[in-house]
């Protein structure tokens, strides 16, 4: 976004290595508030990697992390959590047993127990209003365990939500969904960062994230490629060197004229 206000989040020179695996190899970007970023490259391009350093998850080896302008480079996650900075991963993750509407009460509970909420948002903190808002509201008594994907992917949602954050990290949060699922989780993402939540989307799915972001950022072998709006990254010549242009060819309405319709993700 080009507010020109403090960023949420930055990462400084962010370096990860994994033995001789560079898996960021100095990654400087920053997020501002209330934007929604994507975060694309090939498999193994540091993706996942950059969610879990600015996380807390995993350490950075080299460089820094702020939030709020902060040095939180070195807390604890679970201190990064209640700063305000959640992440969901790639698998669905909620309780196993219980319907939809207990998976959503004890989220809450973990939230209220650890007094969240501080941010100014318009998400709804009670039961029947955070159903609603994520589309729960008709599953609220089927068992978790029966769930669809497209449905599972929305109480990840609802129980990253419940703890009220002011960053939401989504990897990958479309994988597996079938077009009608994906545009419906597109429009919760829209949804949430309407409703005053920060996000950055990780995904392979150009259809799904190109008419979703305010921005994006592309990781080649754990380097930034590439930033800014989805019409400059599309045209961006490094980019189109590196996908051949085949990955942010004719997924927006934005995608020039003349070129075939792709349904190629990047990696
Ligand atoms: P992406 O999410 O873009 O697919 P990752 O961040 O998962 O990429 O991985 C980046 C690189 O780091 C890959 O080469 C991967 O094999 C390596 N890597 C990631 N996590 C680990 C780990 N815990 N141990 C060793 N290597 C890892
Ligand atoms: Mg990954």
């Amino acid at each position: 976004m080009s507010s020109g206000g403090a960023p949420l989040c930055e990462m400084v020179d962010g370096h990860r290595r994994f033995g001789a695996v560079n898996a960021l190899a100095g990654v400087s970007l920053s997020i501002a508030p209330g934007e929604l970023l994507g975060v694309v490259g090939p498999n193994g391009s540091g993706k996942t990697t950059l969610f879990n350093c600015l996380t807390g998850r995993l350490r950075l080896t080299k460089g820094q992390v702020l939030w709020r302008g902060e040095d939180v480079t070195r807390w604890p996650t679970d201190r990064i959590a209640r700063a305000g900075l959640v992440r969901t991963f790639q698998q669905s993750m909620y309780f196993g047993s219980g319907t939809v509407r207990e998976n959503v009460v004890m989220a809450l509970d973990i939230a209220h127990a650890r007094s969240g909420g501080e941010h100014e948002l318009a998400i709804p903190s009670d039961l029947e209003g955070l159903l609603a808002f994520t589309n729960l509201g008709p599953l609220a008594d089927s068992a978790s365990s029966i769930l669809s994907h497209g449905s599972l992917r929305q109480l990840g949602i609802a129980l990253a939500l419940a703890v009220r954050p002011a960053l939401l990290l989504l990897d990958e949060p479309a994988a597996g969904l079938n077009d009608a699922e994906s545009r419906e989780l597109g429009a919760l993402l829209g949804r949430v960062r309407d409703s005053g939540v920060t996000l950055v989307v990780v995904d392979h799915d150009m259809g799904f994230l190109m008419p979703l972001v305010d921005r994006i950022v592309v990781l080649s072998a754990g380097r930034l490629l590439s930033q800014g709006t989805p019409a400059e990254v599309r045209s961006d010549p490094a980019v189109i060197e590196a996908y051949l242009g085949s990955a942010f060819t004719d997924t927006s309405p934005a995608a020039g004229p003349g070129r075939a319709p792709q349904e190629t993700g990047v990696g």
